[in-house]
């Protein structure tokens, strides 16, 4: 079988998403050398860092954290945009499963009930096919070994709250953007919300202030990238 394999990748190498170099037997996604240069940020070992301060003063949340920082032009905006727009879904999930090992190291995460992805609007899911934070939230959930609920919270609005320009810079009643339909599931969990990237924070904090409403939630933030602005 192995034998097969390797005539086959002799064909058809499997690439790296970042430099596009063939990968060894034993790489996924991202060769030895662009992975040790990605940038970490290590939040989820420090309480207080540049994700749960986007919250302060907005939302009560638990723990806050990305894998990687987001920069114009880096690798990590290489490797969301192969996820989001291509369809490399191995990706996201790869990436969940490389965080979620280090989150185990945390008790706070260590400890969490479940893991919801922000959802997409039905729209855009059909649209684009998939749900990109669902890849990462995957990947995270195997590795955690949590319960993975991507039907119980929807998008009730489609417009982007980051994109939403005009008289109107940020929505009024951001609680109007997200629903539950099951909230006795929820109650008295401590979840945590996924997305791929968090700039201003704006759409996890809609998905939040819902969240937040149901009986005796505590929550928490992971993203795939964060990015300062
Ligand atoms: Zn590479």
């Amino acid at each position: 079988m192995n034998l097969i394999k390797d005539f086959i990748s002799l064909f058809y190498p499997r690439l790296c998403y970042i430099c596009e170099n063939s990968l060894f037997k034993n790489e996924v996604v991202v060769c030895t050398r662009c992975a040790l240069h990605l940038p970490e940020t290590n939040f989820h070992l420090d309480e207080d860092n540049p994700v749960s301060r986007v919250f302060w003063g907005r939302v009560e949340i638990e723990r806050a954290t990305a894998l990687y920082y987001y920069k114009k032009g880096g690798s990590v905006q290489t490797l969301i945009h192969q996820l989001k727009y291509h369809g490399h879904k191995e990706i996201g999930i790869y990436l969940g499963q490389l965080y979620g090992a280090q989150l185990m190291e945390v008790e706070d995460y260590k400890t969490m009930d479940m893991i919801i992805p922000i959802p997409l609007h039905k729209k855009k899911l059909k649209q684009r096919g998939f749900n990109q934070a669902e890849t990462f939230a995957r990947g995270l959930a195997g590795t955690m070994e949590k319960e993975l609920v991507t039907d119980n919270v929807y998008r009730a609005i489609a417009t982007s709250t980051q994109t939403k320009k005009g008289r109107y810079k940020r929505w009024e009643n951001v609680s109007d953007i997200f629903r539950v339909r099951e909230p006795e599931n929820l109650a008295n969990k401590h979840i945590l919300l996924v997305d791929d990237v968090i700039t201003t924070g704006a759409t996890m904090e809609a998905c939040l202030q819902t969240l937040k409403k149901i009986n005796g939630t505590k929550l928490s933030v992971a993203s795939i990238a964060f990015a300062s602005h």
